[in-house]
């Protein structure tokens, strides 16, 4: 029996009168209107467009929050990882442990420089890198690791830091999803040689558009990653490195300083935001039905994402309903980086890495924005709720 068919025969639940976006910017950028068009205009009256001093003023404030030496600002999150493997020289002959369950700029930046991404598995618990599996997939010619912080959860630093240390390779966090999550006390952003973050509009810190940073407590790395973001001209048109032009322009600068000033109030939302659908899903019943995401105990989660996990092959078609409730979700990610058709060659297969290949086929996230009411997590609840009843009542029913 097709969809349609299925659900025509159900009296199904009207959707609610009050549908829940995945994501609603406007709940954090509206409120700072003002403030934030002040810092812009501020920008356009110096005329200073490019690496003016507001960007120098968001890197003291950005290497202050993360408790780090140095601040670099970039285009993106995806340059931050270029440039940071370009400042480690890592290129042709070198393989870079990645996880395969992130996004895809992770690996790209890698394959991008001439160098191998490998790829290891996640612990199911924390999505993020099992250092096991690390450990398993170092060579001779292994140069570095890029363990993601994926959803706001720190990777298990100490003993990828361990790892790192034993084999003599480098160690370049990828942020992008976690300013101000810390592991062990210690900001994200400061327990590899480098680490990567992203500004895009829905990062925890969202600029207007693209923007993005690097931090390390090495001087001389940060002044390479400098270097490297402006073509490697120092003084103008005295070219000693070959680089890139990825510089952080100011008017982002401006409107992610006045942001970063709230990101402490908005990361404390989306942990209440958290707590609250444990509770309400345990009070639901939900707790047995789908597996609800763990906060590792040496980690302090800022929650970019809320995941769950709906296992039994039912995870697509409660998504469906769930759209069709009104309620926004999405699949980070539906297909693994070693499944994608662009890494062919470099020979992984279904099977390769089963944590991750289960990951991708299971999970959900659930709208976890800042400024979510307590309506709409309550109707996040009943809805899923009544989609996983609905679903299994048609999969009875076609049995
Ligand atoms: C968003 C993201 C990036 C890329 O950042 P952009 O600023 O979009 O280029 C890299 N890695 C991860 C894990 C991300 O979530």
């Amino acid at each position: 029996m097709n969809q349609s068919a299925a659900q025509s025969s159900f009296p199904s639940t009207p959707p609610p009168s009050h549908p829940v976006p995945l994501l609603d910017l406007s709940r954090e950028n509206g409120p700072l209107r003002e403030e934030i068009l002040a810092a812009v205009e501020s920008v356009f009256d110096s005329g200073r467009y490019v690496l003016g001093p507001q960007v120098a003023e968001l890197e003291k404030a950005v290497a202050d929050y993360c408790q780090v030496g140095q601040a670099v600002g970039c285009a993106s999150g995806s340059d931050a990882l270029i440039l940071a493997l370009m400042a480690l020289d890592v290129g042709q002959g070198d393989e870079v442990i990645v996880p395969s369950f992130t996004f895809f700029a992770t690996a790209s930046a890698v394959w991008r420089l001439g160098a191998t991404p490998v790829f290891a598995d996640i612990d199911p618990a924390t999505f993020n890198l099992d250092p096991q599996r690390v450990a398993e997939v170092v060579t001779p010619a292994t140069k570095a690791i890029i363990p993601v912080h994926l959803f706001g959860q720190c990777a298990d630093m100490t003993p990828l830091r361990e790892i790192a240390k034993g084999q003599g390779l480098f160690l370049i966090e990828d942020a992008a999803q976690a300013i101000g999550a810390r592991y062990k006390d210690r900001p994200a952003g400061g327990w590899g040689d480098i680490a990567c973050f992203s500004f895009y509009p829905t990062k925890n810190l969202g600029g207007f558009g693209d923007a993005g940073m690097l931090t390390t407590n090495n001087a001389e790395l940060a002044d390479r990653l400098r270097l490297l973001a402006a073509h490697g001209m120092r003084p103008r048109y005295h070219h000693s490195l070959i680089g890139v032009n990825s510089r952080l322009d100011s008017m982002q600068a401006a409107a992610l300083h006045v942001k970063l000033r709230r990101l402490d109030d908005w990361s404390n939302q989306r942990r209440e935001n958290a707590a609250d659908y444990r509770r309400r899903f345990a009070a639901a019943g939900l707790d047995s039905l789908v597996t609800l995401p763990e906060e590792s105990a040496a980690c302090h989660h800022v929650w970019n994402q809320f995941t769950i996990r709906i296992t039994g092959g039912k995870r697509d078609a409660v998504r469906a309903e769930l759209a069709r409730r009104g309620i926004g979700s999405e699949i980070y990610y539906p297909i693994p980086l070693h499944l994608q058709e662009c890494f062919r060659p470099l020979g992984y297969e279904a099977g390769s890495l089963p944590a991750t290949e289960a990951a991708a086929a299971e999970v959900l996230s659930l709208p976890i924005f800042p400024g979510l009411t307590d309506v709409e997590r309550r109707t996040v609840t009943e809805q899923l709720l009544a989609s996983l009843q609905q679903v299994t009542a048609q999969e009875s029913q076609a049995a």
